[in-house]
C-alpha cells in the first residue's frame, strides 16, 4: 500500500515554518509498512492544492493533507476534497457542541461552523487538542485524510485515531496488525544495532524504533490475509526481538513501568509508600499521578534534606553509614504508612558535571514487610544531563525488578 502526504500553507512554502508534520507522519506510516514516495508541499491556493491531490491520487492508495481544517477564508481543504469528490459537506455534532461549549455560545460565526463541518460519508477523527475534527472518507479506489495543521493536534491524530485506522482497515484482502514491545535500559542506538537485522531485511513483518521518555518502543507490524496469519507473524518475530533483548523488556503497548509495579501489587493484593530526600520529589510524582493507582500507592512523604528526615525519624543526623540510614528510612516509612514495601530514594552530595542541578549519588533501598531489605547504590556523575525523570524511571524499574524477582540490570543505564 502506497500513501502520499500533500502539506498545505503559504507560509510553508516561503521557509517561514518548518514541516514538521512529514517527517512524523512518515515515520508512523513506515512502521506500520505503508510505503511514501512522494511528499509535496503547496500554498494555500485552490488550484494548486487540486493539482496536488489529483497527483497524489495517480500514485498513492492513500492521499493525507495537512491544513486548512481552520475557521478562516485560507482553510481551503475541506472545500477542495468535497468538490473534487463531488460529495457534500455536513455538520459533525460532536465537533459542534465542542465549538459552542468553548466559545460558550449557542450563536456561531461562520467560521465555526466551518470548523464542524465534514464531508458525507466520512468518519471524522476526534481533535482531542483543538477544535476541528479530522476526516477519512474511502471513496472508489482511494482512501482521503485530512488533518489539523497544527504540530501537536496534528500528532495526537495521528497516532491516536489515524494509524489505528489505517492498521485496522482492510485493503486488497490484507490486513495489518500491530505490536508494541517496550524496553527499558540500553540506548536507542545499542537497540538499532541489535536489531539491525531483523529492520533492514524484514519487509513483512517490519519493524521500527521509537525512543520516547527513556523508554524504547520497538513495533513490529505484519500484513496478512487473516487474524491468525498475522498473529503468527507477530509472535515469530516478538520471539526473535525477545532473544536479542529479554533482558530489557517491561511490557507490550506503552505500559509504563509504574503501571507494571501497580499492576503486580494489585493482583497480589499489596501495597507500596515512600519517602524520598533531595531528589525534587519525583520519584512520588511518577508514581502518584495516576488515581486508579489509589489501592496499591498509599502514599510518601517528601524531605528536602536529609537533616530534616533525620530529626522527624531520630535517625542519626549525619549520615556516616549513607546504606545503613536509607534502610532504616524504609523500614520506617513502611511501619508508618502500613505498607507491605517501604521505598527510601535519598540524594546525596552536587554533580557537578551536570548542567542542571543533581545529586551525585542515590540510594535506593526497598524494604518488605517480611524484613528483607534491598539496597543499591546509583551513581549519577557518568552524565552531563540527568534530569529527574530519569532517576524516577531507574528507581521505578529497579522496583519492578526487585517485585517481580527479575535480576537487577548488570550495566547500569
Ligand atoms: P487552524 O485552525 O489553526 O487554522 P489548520 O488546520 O487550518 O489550523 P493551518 O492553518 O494550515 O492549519 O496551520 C495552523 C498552524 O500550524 C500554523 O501556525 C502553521 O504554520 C502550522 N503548521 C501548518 N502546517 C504545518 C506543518 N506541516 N508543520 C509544522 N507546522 C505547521
Ligand atoms: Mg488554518
Amino acid at each position: 500500500m502506497k500513501a502520499e502526504i500533500i502539506t498545505s500553507g503559504t507560509e510553508l512554502l516561503l521557509g517561514e515554518v518548518v514541516d514538521t508534520n512529514t517527517p512524523f507522519l512518515a515515520r508512523e506510516l513506515a512502521a506500520i509498512g505503508i510505503n511514501v514516495y512522494h511528499h509535496t508541499t503547496v500554498g494555500d491556493n485552490s488550484a494548486r492544492l487540486l493539482e496536488a491531490i489529483e497527483q497524489a491520487e495517480n500514485r498513492a492508495d492513500i492521499v493525507i493533507i495537512s491544513g486548512g481544517l481552520g475557521p478562516t477564508e485560507d482553510d481551503i481543504t475541506k472545500n477542495i476534497l468535497a468538490k473534487h469528490l463531488n460529495v457534500d459537506l455536513t455538520l459533525d455534532k460532536d465537533s459542534l457542541n465542542k465549538v459552542s461549549r468553548r466559545y460558550q455560545t449557542e450563536k456561531l460565526s461562520k467560521g465555526n461552523y466551518q470548523q464542524a463541518q465534514i464531508l458525507e460519508g466520512s468518519i471524522p477523527l476526534k481533535n482531542e487538542i483543538g477544535m476541528a475534527a479530522g476526516i477519512y472518507i474511502e471513496k472508489e479506489e482511494h482512501t482521503y485524510v485530512l488533518l489539523p495543521g497544527v504540530p501537536s493536534e496534528f500528532e495526537q491524530m495521528v497516532t491516536g485515531q489515524l494509524i489505528p485506522l489505517l492498521t485496522q482497515n482492510t485493503t486488497e484482502n490484507n490486513i495489518l496488525r500491530s505490536r508494541n514491545l517496550n524496553f527499558y535500559g540500553l540506548p536507542e542506538a545499542k537497540v538499532a544495532e541489535e536489531l539491525a537485522d531483523l529492520i533492514h531485511y524484514q519487509t513483512n513483518p517490519t519493524v521500527a524504533i521509537y525512543a520516547k521518555d527513556g523508554i524504547i518502543d520497538v513495533r513490529i507490524t505484519a500484513s496478512g490475509q487473516t487474524e491468525n496469519e498475522c498473529t503468527k507473524m507477530l509472535d515469530e518475530m516478538e520471539k526473535r526481538i525477545l532473544k536479542q533483548l529479554d533482558q530489557h523488556f517491561i511490557s507490550y503497548n506503552s505500559t509504563r513501568i509504574q503501571d507494571v509495579i501497580f499492576e503486580h501489587l494489585a493482583s497480589k493484593n499489596e501495597n507500596l509508600a515512600l519517602i524520598e530526600v533531595n531528589t525534587d520529589g519525583e520519584v512520588i510524582d511518577s508514581l502518584a499521578h495516576e488515581n486508579a493507582h489509589k489501592e496499591v500507592f498509599k502514599g510518601g512523604l517528601y524531605f528536602t534534606k536529609y537533616v530534616n528526615v533525620a530529626n522527624y525519624y531520630n535517625l542519626e543526623t549525619i549520615a556516616e553509614n549513607k546504606k545503613e540510614q536509607n534502610e532504616k528510612m524504609a523500614n520506617k516509612i513502611l511501619e508508618e504508612f502500613q505498607s507491605d514495601y517501604g521505598l527510601a530514594v535519598t540524594g546525596w552530595g552536587e554533580n557537578q558535571r551536570s548542567i542542571n542541578p543533581m545529586p551525585e549519588q542515590a540510594f535506593i533501598s526497598i524494604a518488605k514487610v517480611d524484613g528483607e531489605v534491598f539496597t543499591r547504590e546509583i551513581d549519577l556523575t557518568k552524565r552531563t544531563y540527568f534530569a529527574r525523570w530519569l532517576l524516577a524511571l531507574k528507581v521505578s524499574d529497579m522496583l519492578r525488578r526487585f517485585l517481580l524477582e527479575l535480576p537487577q540490570l548488570e550495566e547500569e543505564y
